[in-house]
C-alpha cells in the first residue's frame, strides 16, 4: 500500500524520488486536490464548503526537492567570483538554518547543472566535512542535493557551506560579449532567477515559500561593476570586489546579481538607474517619475520598506519587461521610448514591493497573488501620476490583450489559482495571472468602493508582511476581513468563481476609454471611405491611441491600404518598440513585405520575450516566413536569453513538422 501510494504521488507531482516522511503529507495533499478539483467541477452553489475543505491544503511547492517543512535557510552568505572568460561563477555558499523539526537528519536543497566540489557542516563555529548525495537530473526541477547533518558529536548543526561551480550554460544566467552590449566596452553578465532558476547559480531552497536574508561578496574583473538586490551604494568604487548585505528575508527567486560595464545617475535622493553610459542620461530622463510613483504608493498602500529604490537597465537581450528584483529592479530597454509612454512597466516593478516582494505567493500556483495585484496597483499609480484617462487606456489595452489570450489558451490554463499540471513554471506567465487577476482586484474595489477595499489592501500588506501567502489562505483572509465585514456586496461563491473556475465571470467589469471611442469613430470612417488617410486627426493621439488603433485595424487590408497608412505615418520605421511590434504583427497578417528588412533587424536587436514570440509566432504561419524566421534566429540565438531561446525553439520546431 505504502509503495502504491508513493508510485501515484511520485506521478502526480512529477518528482523523480520522496522522503517516506513526505508521503503521508503529500497523501492528504491529493485528498485535497480530489476533492478540489471535484468541487469545482460541480455547480458553485457548493461553494459554502469551500473554505473548511480547502483550508487542509497546505502542501509542499511542486517545483522544489526542498524539505523546507523540517528545516529551511534563514540566511545565505555568498562568496562568489563570476568569470567573464569560462561563463561560470564559482566559489561557496553558507547557509544558515532553522531547524522545525526535531532530528531533522538531511537538508535537501535544489541545484541545476552545479559542480559540486564539497559540503562542510558547521556546529559550534567547527567546520567538518559532510557527506552529500546529487540525485538526478530532472528537466525541470534539476537535481536535488541531498547533505547529510548528523554529526559524530551529535549536536545540532547551524550551517552549511558548499563549494561549487555553476555550468556555462547555467539557465539563471547570461553572459554576453562586449560587442553585443550597449557600450561595446565590457562584458555583462545578469541573472534571472524567477521562477525556478536560483538553484542554476547557487544551490539553494529554491521555492518562494522560504525567505531568507543574505549577505555576499562578489570578485569579478576590475572594470565592471556588480549590482545586487541588496543595499547597492552608488558611490562604490569600480575595484573587482564587492559586498552586499540584504537585510529583509526574501525568497530564492528575488536573489539577483548583475555585473558589467555599469555607471550611475541618480534621479532623487532615494532612487537612480544603473545603465551602460550610452544609455544612462536617456532612462534617468525616462523615468525620472519613480520618486513619485513611489509616494504616491505609499500613500496609498502604507510605506516603502526596502531603503533604496533603483533601477537597472540591462541589455536589450532581458528576455523579460522587467524584473522586481528588491531595491533593484531589472528593466528592459525596449521601454525607453523618449516620451515616457511605457513607464507603467516601472509602476509595475515598483508595485512588487508591496505585492510579490513584501507578500509573496507560496508557490507558482498562486503567480496571480503576486501579479495580479500588482497589475492593479501599477495601474492605480499610472492614474495618480498620468491621470485617469491614461490608465484607463492602458487597462483597456491589457484587457484586449487577455481577451486574444483566452482565445489561445487551453480552457484548463484559464484559472488564476492553476494546475501547471508539472509543466516548466516558466510558461506560467500568461495574461491569466496578470489581467484576469487585475481584473479581480478592479471587481473587488467596484464593489467595495476604493476607501475600503484600499483599507483592506493596507490591512493586507501588514498582516502578512515579509511572508508567503497561498490562494486558499488569502481567500480565508479576504472572507474574514473583507467578505464578512461587508456583507451582501460580494458573495463567496463569486469570488471562488474568480479563482477557481475558467474564463472571465460574466459580470467582468469592462472598462471603456472614451479616447478610443474617438480612436473608433475615425477608424470606422477610413475604413467606410468617408475619409482617407490624410484627414485621420491624429495630432493628439499618443502611443496608446497609436496601438489601439494598430491592433484594431483589419487583418486583411489590402497592399495600397498598407502602403498609405505606411506613407503617412512611418510605422515602418517608428522608434517606439511597442509601436513597431503591432505594426509588423498587422504587416505580417496583410502580407505586406516591405517591413521585412526592419523586422529583421527588430528580431536581431531585441530578446524581450512578449515583443519577439508573437512575431515568430505569425511568421512561421507560411512557409517562406518559417524560412525567414530560421535565418533570422541562426543569427539571433547567440545573443538571445536561454528562456527566450526555448521559446523560439518551441514555436520553430512545431511549424518544422507542417513544411
Ligand atoms: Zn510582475
Amino acid at each position: 500500500m505504502f509503495s502504491r501510494i508513493k508510485n501515484i504521488i511520485m506521478q502526480q507531482c512529477d518528482i523523480k524520488d520522496i522522503k517516506p516522511g513526505l508521503v503521508l503529507r503529500y497523501f492528504l495533499y491529493l485528498c485535497a486536490v480530489i476533492l478540489s478539483c471535484h468541487l469545482i467541477s460541480i455547480p458553485a452553489h457548493s461553494s459554502e464548503k469551500y473554505s473548511t475543505q480547502q483550508s487542509s491544503t497546505t502542501y509542499q511547492d511542486e517545483y522544489t526537492y526542498a524539505n523546507y517543512q523540517d528545516v529551511s535557510i534563514e540566511h545565505a552568505y555568498l562568496d562568489l567570483a563570476v568569470n567573464f572568460e569560462q561563463h561560470i561563477i564559482e566559489g561557496f555558499v553558507d547557509l544558515t538554518l532553522n531547524i522545525h523539526k526535531e532530528n531533522t537528519d538531511e537538508l535537501i536543497l535544489d541545484t541545476r547543472d552545479l559542480t559540486i566540489q564539497s559540503v562542510l557542516i558547521n556546529t559550534n563555529n567547527q567546520w567538518v566535512n559532510a557527506k552529500y548525495q546529487l540525485g538526478q537530473t530532472d528537466e525541470i526541477l534539476g537535481a536535488k542535493l541531498i547533505v547529510n547533518l548528523t554529526n559524530s558529536f551529535n549536536k545540532q548543526v547551524q550551517k552549511v557551506r558548499v563549494y561549487y561551480q555553476s555550468a556555462s550554460h547555467a539557465s539563471g544566467l547570461q553572459w554576453l560579449t562586449a560587442e553585443q552590449t550597449a557600450s561595446k566596452n565590457q562584458p555583462f553578465m545578469y541573472s534571472q532567477n524567477q521562477p525556478v532558476h536560483a538553484r542554476s547559480w547557487i544551490p539553494i531552497q529554491d521555492t518562494p515559500s522560504v525567505r531568507m536574508t543574505y549577505k555576499a561578496r562578489i570578485r569579478s574583473n576590475k572594470n565592471v561593476l556588480a549590482v545586487m538586490s541588496a543595499n547597492n551604494d552608488p558611490n562604490t568604487p569600480k575595484d573587482g570586489d564587492y559586498s552586499f548585505t540584504m537585510p529583509q528575508a526574501i525568497p530564492a527567486y528575488l536573489i539577483a546579481l548583475a555585473v558589467g560595464d555599469l555607471h550611475f545617475q541618480a534621479m532623487s535622493d532615494m532612487t537612480g538607474v544603473y545603465a551602460e553610459l550610452p544609455l544612462l542620461d536617456k532612462a534617468a530622463n525616462e523615468f525620472n517619475n519613480t520618486q513619485a510613483m513611489i509616494d504616491v504608493t505609499e500613500k496609498l498602500f502604507g510605506g516603502y520598506r526596502w531603503g533604496r529604490y533603483d533601477l537597472l537597465i540591462l541589455p536589450p537581450s532581458f528576455p523579460y519587461g522587467g524584473m522586481e528584483n528588491p531595491r533593484l529592479s531589472f528593466i528592459t530597454p525596449t521601454v525607453i521610448a523618449g516620451d515616457k509612454s511605457l513607464v507603467n512597466l516601472i509602476a509595475h516593478e515598483l508595485a512588487h514591493s508591496w505585492s510579490g516582494n513584501l507578500v509573496t505567493n507560496e508557490t507558482w500556483r498562486d503567480l496571480w497573488l503576486n501579479e495580479g495585484v500588482t497589475s492593479y496597483i501599477e495601474n492605480r499609480i499610472m492614474e495618480e501620476i498620468f491621470g485617469e484617462s491614461r490608465a484607463l487606456m492602458e487597462q483597456s489595452l491589457s484587457i484586449q490583450h487577455l481577451q486574444h489570450q483566452l482565445t489561445q489558451l487551453p480552457a484548463n490554463e484559464t484559472i488564476l489559482y492553476v494546475d501547471l499540471g508539472g509543466k516548466n513554471p516558466d510558461e506560467a506567465f500568461t495574461s491569466i495571472p496578470y489581467i484576469k487577476g487585475q481584473l479581480f482586484f478592479m471587481y473587488l474595489e467596484n464593489a467595495y468602493g476604493r476607501a475600503v477595499f484600499d483599507k483592506f489592501l493596507v490591512q493586507y500588506f501588514n498582516d502578512h508582511a515579509f511572508k508567503s501567502v497561498s490562494s486558499d489562505s488569502f481567500m480565508t483572509y479576504m472572507e474574514a476581513n473583507l467578505l464578512n465585514k461587508h456583507p451582501d456586496k460580494v458573495s463567496k461563491k463569486k469570488v471562488v468563481e474568480w479563482i477557481f473556475q475558467q474564463g472571465l465571470p460574466t459580470d467582468t467589469l469592462k472598462p471603456t476609454s472614451n479616447k478610443f471611442r474617438l480612436v473608433d469613430a475615425q477608424s470606422h470612417l477610413l475604413l467606410n471611405a468617408q475619409i482617407k488617410v490624410n484627414q485621420l486627426v491624429t495630432s493628439n493621439w499618443t502611443v496608446h491611441e497609436w496601438l489601439y488603433f494598430i491592433n484594431n485595424l483589419p487583418r486583411d487590408l489590402s497592399i495600397d491600404e498598407m502602403i498609405t497608412l505606411d506613407e503617412h505615418f512611418d510605422f515602418t520605421n517608428s522608434t517606439n518598440d511597442e509601436i513597431s511590434h503591432v505594426w509588423y504583427l498587422l504587416a505580417l497578417s496583410n502580407n505586406y513585405r516591405v517591413i521585412m528588412p526592419k523586422l529583421e533587424q527588430y528580431l536581431l536587436h531585441i530578446g524581450r520575450r512578449k515583443l519577439i514570440i508573437p512575431l515568430y509566432k505569425a511568421l512561421v504561419k507560411s512557409e517562406s516566413g518559417f524560412n525567414f524566421a530560421t535565418k533570422v534566429y541562426t543569427q539571433a540565438k547567440p545573443f538571445y536569453h536561454q528562456l527566450a531561446r526555448n521559446s523560439v525553439e518551441m514555436v520553430l520546431n512545431e511549424a518544422k513538422l507542417k513544411y
